[in-house]
């Protein structure tokens, strides 16, 4: 495959890391960004089509966010079909399914989430596979 070379900056701790990452997996920088870069586009790339997509939304957060948050799942009850919650060390953890909603809904619920300041939030598609 033809590659495209560019420079990018990073905060140096990052760039630190990444190297670290690299020589203990024991792949070249390059290798290994191009591969973080493959995963970052399989997660938000299929956002550039309008799509029905099928997939899995991870939310963690910090107890006591709960009530902000199933304020905006219950906003988006069409989208999601189902929600797992559990609870570790003071951590909240949703897993929500999602089948056959318009990608479109999926961002927007993506950004009513992030809002809530969340600690993660991970989409994980399975469009692309099927
Ligand atoms: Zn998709
Ligand atoms: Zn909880």
């Amino acid at each position: 495959m033809r590659k495209r070379r560019f420079g990018i900056s990073l905060p140096s701790q990052v760039a630190e890391e990444l190297d670290e990452l690299a020589s203990t997996l024991e792949v070249n920088r390059s290798k290994l960004i191009e591969e973080m870069v493959s995963q970052g586009m399989v997660e938000r790339g299929h956002l550039l089509r309008e799509h029905r997509c099928t997939g899995v939304l991870m939310v963690v957060t910090t107890k006591g966010r709960e009530s902000e948050l199933y304020r905006v799942y219950n906003e988006f009850r069409g989208v999601i079909k189902s929600i797992a919650h559990f609870h570790s060390k003071g951590l909240c953890m949703d897993v929500l399914f999602i089948e056959e909603a318009e990608s479109s809904e999926i961002a927007s619920l993506e950004k009513e989430i992030r809002k809530v300041r969340v600690s993660v939030e991970r989409y994980f598609p399975v469009c692309h596979l099927s």
